[in-house]
């Protein structure tokens, strides 16, 4: 792993987007963090790529899966104070590639909640811990969404057309000295 150690927090986030493959992933992962923030006044917003229709180990219908853990998902959290849960289309579980199509619909959603934190899971496959972590759309995300920070989200020019969308701020930058830090998680699939 090269992740560099913890930094201290910044002292003015107001706004953290959480964005995550599957429903539970940010539950197994992150969400006493995303409580404790919560807590402190954040406003955390989740962007969930997938509504985990490949998920489960029972008998439950698979027409009947993505509904079940998108309610599943909303109700996490919310258990946790997270009102805003938005799910992108398009996107099956277990085939997800950080393609330019995820590349931009993750900017849209950076430049409409211009957060001062994300929290997403990592592109970097631990040889390690094969399970969870490196669940392709786990590193495809990871891939994507940092992607998305950098230089996507910035770029006037990359991906004009999403700006067309009504609250979508173009040109939404990162900050300086942006940097990648490593939160303790636990592997979700
Ligand atoms: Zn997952």
């Amino acid at each position: 792993m090269s992740f560099p150690p913890s930094v201290e927090p910044l002292p003015d986030v107001e706004r953290v987007l959480v964005v995550v493959a599957h429903p539970d992933d940010v539950d197994f992962g992150a969400a006493g963090t995303v409580a404790r923030w919560v807590d402190e006044g954040l406003d955390v917003a989740y962007l969930i790529v997938t509504r985990g229709d490949a998920g489960g180990f029972d008998d439950t219908p698979r027409d009947r899966m993505p509904v079940l853990r998108e309610a599943e998902q909303r109700a996490a959290a919310k258990a946790v104070g997270v009102e805003q849960v938005d799910f992108l289309d398009g996107y099956r579980d277990g085939t997800l590639t950080p393609s330019l199509d995820l590349r931009r619909d993750i900017t849209r959603a950076i430049r409409r909640y211009r957060p001062d934190r994300i929290l997403t899971s990592s592109p970097i496959r631990r040889w390690d811990r094969i399970a969870g972590p490196g669940h392709p759309d786990h590193l495809a995300v990871g891939e994507a969404t940092t992607c998305a920070i950098y230089p996507d989200a910035r770029n006037p020019f990359a991906f004009p057309s999403c700006c067309a969308r009504k609250g979508c701020s173009r040109g939404w930058s990162a900050r300086s000295g942006t940097r990648a830090v490593r939160t303790p998680t636990t592997p979700s699939t």
